[in-house]
């Protein structure tokens, strides 16, 4: 499983260039141890209970392009005679190139293999797979609101129109995320990589719902409750804790430490984290107790609980079921977290290109 990581890792770092990652979002990991514009109709995905894992070929049809990640391109397209559907559905394809090594390959299948047993609201529907003698797919839930990092950055102001959404609204997407982890720390698996860039969202209007995707890293540990990573691979440093990074150790705390990372990301609005630090500078700074600043837009509160999420130690860290409650308290709290973002409140960080 540790050269399927690595893989995965190595593939990502020659994929810096592209815009879904920062260009240090990974580095060498040497000790211990992947928007969419409106098209579809909304579909009731909690009816589309009896698909079949092997999708024959012929039912698909792939229409274009949406997305880049680390095994290859993610098409739109149309999965026909779905149980109870009288229209083909529209579907994300996850393609696998022809031209792949090995380890690609099970590297794919160990993702199929997790979706298909995770199933809950905030976490990306897995459809099936469809393999041919040329190519992989992995079919999923179509999700058009694009990726939480590049919702939450097309959110920043744009002269004197207010942001399209409130403090609330970034709150539900935090408590969209957060009840996906809890699911998953429920089902003992840690994904490895909770980072913004990894949520995708169901449309981009109000009634938007975030969803844990990219299960490409991750781990289950029912008998063990803690992976230990060999060997050499790349790791999202700024989204772990120091145990993740030094001794390769991941617990499902190591997820709260990334999801900390992700209240931040939304609260700055799709800042890079440590902005300025290079991963081995951060790597320093988190040891020695340095923790990334308060956003202007979040309160004391919110960012309390970043912090809790941020301790040295992972047992003084909250649980997932905590966060979720500590998050819908945050937002019962306050009426004025429904106005929108405005220039008065906006701080002048946000506006800083990166
Ligand atoms: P990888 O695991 O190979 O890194 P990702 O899962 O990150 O690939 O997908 C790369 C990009 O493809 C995402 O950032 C997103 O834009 C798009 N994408 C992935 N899955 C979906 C989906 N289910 N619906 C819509 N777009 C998707």
């Amino acid at each position: 499983n540790s050269t399927l990581s690595s893989t995965l890792f190595s593939v990502r770092k020659n994929d810096c260039t592209d815009t879904c990652y920062d260009n240090d979002t990974v580095t060498p990991f040497l000790s211990g141890s992947g928007g969419v514009s409106s098209i579809s109709p909304l579909y009731d995905w909690s009816q589309i209970n009896d698909i079949i894992h092997i999708i024959p070929r012929n039912k698909i049809t792939v229409q274009r392009m949406i997305g880049k990640g680390a095994f290859g391109e993610v098409y739109y397209g149309l999965l026909a005679d779905v149980a109870r559907l009288q229209t083909p559905l529209p579907v994300a394809i996850k393609m696998l190139p022809s031209l792949c090594s090995e380890q690609s390959k099970s590297e794919f299948f160990v993702e199929a293999v997790l979706l298909s047993k995770l199933r809950h609201p905030n976490i990306v529907k897995f459809l099936g797979i469809s393999i041919d003698e040329n190519s992989l797919y992995l079919l999923l839930e179509l999700m058009e609101g694009g990726d939480l990092k590049s919702f939450v950055r097309e959110c920043r102001l744009n002269g004197d129109v207010p942001s399209k959404v409130s403090i609330y609204d970034l709150l539900n997407l935090c408590i969209d995320v957060a009840k996906g982890c809890e699911y998953l720390e429920q089902n003992r698996f840690i994904h490895r990589d909770i980072a913004a860039r990894n949520c995708l969202l169901s449309e981009k209007g109000p009634n938007r719902v975030a969803k844990i995707a990219d299960f490409g890293m991750t781990k289950n540990v029912f008998r063990t409750n803690y992976y230990r990573k060999n060997g050499k691979a790349m790791v999202p440093v700024k989204w772990m804790p120091p145990e993740a990074f030094h001794d390769g150790v991941f617990t499902t705390k190591t997820d709260v430490w990334g999801f900390g990372i992700i209240l931040w990301e939304v609260f700055t609005l799709g800042r890079i984290p440590y902005p300025g630090k290079s991963n081995n500078e951060v790597m320093t700074f988190v040891a020695k107790g340095g923790r990334l600043d308060k956003p202007d837009q979040c309160s004391q509160e919110t960012y309390s609980l970043m912090c809790n999420c941020w301790m040295n130690k992972p047992e003084d860290r909250p649980n997932f079921r905590n966060i979720t409650e500590e998050l819908i308290q945050i937002q019962k709290n306050s009426d004025l977290l429904k106005e929108r973002i405005t220039n008065e409140k906006i701080s002048r960080d946000y506006n800083v290109a990166e």
